[in-house]
């Protein structure tokens, strides 16, 4: 059944030109579907802006009454943007985001209609969440938890419906979405570098961490993916041989945008202008069809939301634009996959990003803090890092044949390499004042400002210092930020704390100066974190060979990946810094676990799909055709007819064995599918998936691509590689 296939490329072919209007000057129509703080002083009271300041800010609650004037007033504003409904707007445990619209309209007991939105309504509600995962938190029967609002991201009108950021918890207390662990991690990493920056500056109050996002993707025409199976139900191929030209050439990346590409992006930021999402940079990317946006950075929890957000926008305005975004993180085998780079570091209050070198020693003393805590920090939790950036889908990436590879390991540069070379020949305990000057002027000193240049080449590396900040280049393109968010701040948290603890016992007990007890400590932190630190090549076997040697986890896959999530180390991390306790994170752990399962089976059971529904009986077809032409041509020649059918018998021949191999494939991994199905534990469930039914994915998908090569082309059913990557 061709017919799909060539259906949709005529559709292609059809299709009508998308009208994109010119945008407004950007920075006039910025932020204008939010209620940000323009919008705020416009339609509040002064109290109450006043006390909205005070919960971004400080974190002050909110009272009852105040959110009443608040939610009238959002109200108005809102209607004011066309929006007719309105709805909390959350980060369930499944990766998506969840709304759930209720209409400002209202009846009153004597009928008339009015617009009603109360303070109630603005700080909580329940939505009917008994389908939302809870790895058991929650009995489903009960379908108790709520949301809340969360002042520090901006409502916005999206649609004709006022979108309102909250956490989402159970009524015992226990989160359940992505967003709630992340405000904990981000108000902990607040506190302990607050503290630890008060030794440069008194007048810091406040550290926000601060994350810049790079979401790369794939645009293919609409038609086109739909009329694969596999991509509309598993967001990648399933099989497919490689086109002749894939991305070998290099004529893809940085070259110049198609036209109807740049019609969608142009589109797409000027929603994204209007939603407040500052997006800055486009460009293609390295594979054909795949492109990447990127943002100017903000605060962390502000930047995950409009990263989910955005993911909501893309698909969209795709839409619009007859295209299918893919955020899947290796949609096509054989050309490069899609990640988003994560871009961390922390900022003061008084504006200096503590991740930055600086003018004066001083200041570089201040940056080598931050940025000798960091590599400490990732090398004590390297496992636990891996885990939050672990799902099926980024598993092909990490540890793969792709890169980044599955170990986590930070590359600074040749420059910052020496200079802690040099700091970790401080000696120990006081220092005199010869070598305090020389330490100053000679190393520390000597911290080029701008280090952009020198450090950026390592691509190889997934956790790069790239001059002013850390780049996590491991998290998956379909990935919610909030996960690795979340664990970086919090370790990031608990190693300020203990170096804080350590510089101020030096102070106290060993009477030391302050700068003297810092550069103490530094040195032994410089020592303890070595083995994380990398400068070579990720992608090669020595590598994988050399982190061994240094203790380095190697998680190739995801269940190997989470056991992490729920070691004893894991667990009085996070119940220590009050970000989860083992309850919440066993649930997690146990929904991660389900739903790797859960992907692995819908996988499974479309490749068998495809493969007995499209390609087998196509094979035949093809087969059958063949087997008339050797008849035919034995009608002819007689006897002699084996020399005129030589290539034909050859093929009727192959395409038996691989129909075969294909047929065996299926039914031995449908065994392996019932047998993982039987099991009732989640984590020995997923294992199940991961090694016996997985690996027949291969063996299927191999044989399915011979004969794609083999059967004539104009009866072969699904669209091809060469189709879906270079039509645009
Ligand atoms: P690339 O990695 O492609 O070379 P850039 O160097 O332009 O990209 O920056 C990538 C991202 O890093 C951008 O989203 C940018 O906003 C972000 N970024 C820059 N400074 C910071 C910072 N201090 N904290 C967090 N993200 C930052
Ligand atoms: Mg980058």
């Amino acid at each position: 059944m061709a017919t799909l296939r060539f259906k949709a490329i005529a559709e292609t072919f059809n299709r009508k030109p998308q009208p994109v209007t010119e945008a407004e000057r950007r920075s006039a129509v910025f932020g204008s579907n939010t209620f940000n703080q323009s919008a705020m002083r416009q339609y509040l009271t002064k109290s109450s802006y006043n006390a909205v300041m005070a919960a971004i800010e400080k974190g002050e609650k909110i009272d009852r009454d105040v959110a009443d004037h608040i939610s009238t007033g959002m109200k108005e504003w809102a209607i004011s943007k066309g929006a007719t409904h309105y709805t909390h707007w959350f980060q369930p445990l499944t990766g998506a985001t969840a709304e759930k619209h209720d209409a400002f309209f209202e009846t009153t007991s004597d009928g008339q209609a009015i617009e009603k939105f109360g303070g109630g309504q603005l700080v909580q509600q329940e939505p009917d969440a008994s389908s939302f995962p809870n790895g058991g938190i929650r009995n489903t029967f009960e379908a108790r938890g709520y949301t809340a609002w969360d002042p520090t991201s901006p409502a916005f009108v999206y649609g004709t419906t006022l979108c309102i950021p909250t956490i989402f918890v159970a009524y015992t207390g226990e989160a359940l979405d992505y967003k709630t662990p992340l405000l904990r991690a981000l108000q902990e990493v607040d506190k302990a570098a607050t503290a630890v920056a008060k030794y440069f500056d008194k007048n810091v109050t406040k550290v926000n961490a601060t994350l810049g996002w790079e979401q790369e993707y794939f645009l293919i025409d609409k038609a086109l993916a739909s009329s694969r199976p596999d991509i509309t139900l598993s967001g990648r191929t399933l099989l497919g041989h490689s086109s002749a030209k894939g991305q070998q050439l290099d004529d893809h990346y940085f070259g110049s945008i198609p036209s109807r590409v740049l019609n969608y992006m142009r589109d797409l930021e000027n929603e994204c202008m209007l939603l407040g999402i500052p997006v800055k940079t486009r460009h293609n990317e390295v594979a054909p069809n795949q492109f990447e946006l990127a943002p100017i950075f903000e605060e962390a929890n502000l930047a995950v939301d409009h990263n989910s957000l955005l993911m909501d926008v893309m698909d969209k305005i795709a839409d619009r634009h007859n295209f299918k975004v893919l955020f899947h993180e290796k949609p096509f085998a054989g050309v490069n996959g899609s990640g988003k780079h994560n871009n961390w570091s922390l900022a003061t209050d008084t504006g200096v990003n503590l991740l930055g070198p600086g003018s004066t020693p001083m200041k570089n003393l201040q940056f080598l803090t931050f940025f000798i805590n960091t590599l400490k920090a990732v090398n004590e939790y390297e496992e636990l890092l891996r885990a939050s950036i672990g799902s099926a889908s980024n598993d092909h990436r990490l540890g793969a044949n792709e890169a980044p590879p599955a170990i986590i390991s930070a590359f600074i540069g040749s420059q910052l390499t020496s200079v802690l070379d040099q700091l970790e020949k401080v000696k120990s305990g006081k220092l005199s004042p010869e070598d305090k000057t020389d330490l100053k002027l000679n190393v520390v000193g000597k911290i080029p400002e701008i280090l952009l240049d020198n450090t950026d080449r390592n691509r190889t590396s997934p956790f790069a210092f790239t001059g002013n900040k850390f780049e996590f280049r491991a998290v998956g393109s379909y990935a919610n930020c909030a996960n690795p968010m979340t664990v970086m701040n919090a370790i990031m948290a608990k190693q300020l704390k203990d170096f804080k603890e350590e510089v101020d016992s030096l102070i106290k007990g060993k009477k030391m100066k302050k700068d003297d007890a810092i550069f103490n400590v530094l040195r032994e932190y410089i020592k303890d974190s070595k083995r994380i630190r990398f400068e070579g090549d990720g992608y090669g076997e020595a590598w994988e060979k050399e982190a061994k040697k240094r203790g380095l986890s190697n998680n190739k896959t995801t269940p190997e990946a989470l056991k992490a999530k729920i070691d004893k180390k894991s667990i009085s991390l996070f119940e220590d810094l009050n970000i989860m306790s083992k309850v919440e994170m066993e649930a997690r752990y146990e929904i991660e676990m389900e739903e790797y399962a859960m992907r692995i089976q819908i996988e499974g059971r479309t490749l068998g799909d495809i493969a007995r529904n499209h390609v087998i009986p196509t094979a035949i077809r093809y087969q059958n055709i063949l087997i008339k032409n050797v008849r035919g041509l034995k009608e002819i020649y007689g006897k002699d007819f084996k020399s005129y059918a030589t290539e034909q018998m050859n093929l009727v021949e192959q395409i038996s064995e691989h129909i075969a191999n294909i047929n065996k494939g299926i039914t031995d991994m449908i065994e392996a599918r019932k047998k993982a199905n039987k099991i009732e534990d989640a984590e020995k469930r997923a294992k199940e998936y991961c090694n016996e039914v997985k690996p027949f994915f291969e063996v299927i998908r191999y044989h399915c691509d011979k004969l794609e090569l083999l059967v004539d082309d104009e009866i072969w059913p699904l669209t091809k590689y060469r189709e879906l990557l270079f039509t645009r």
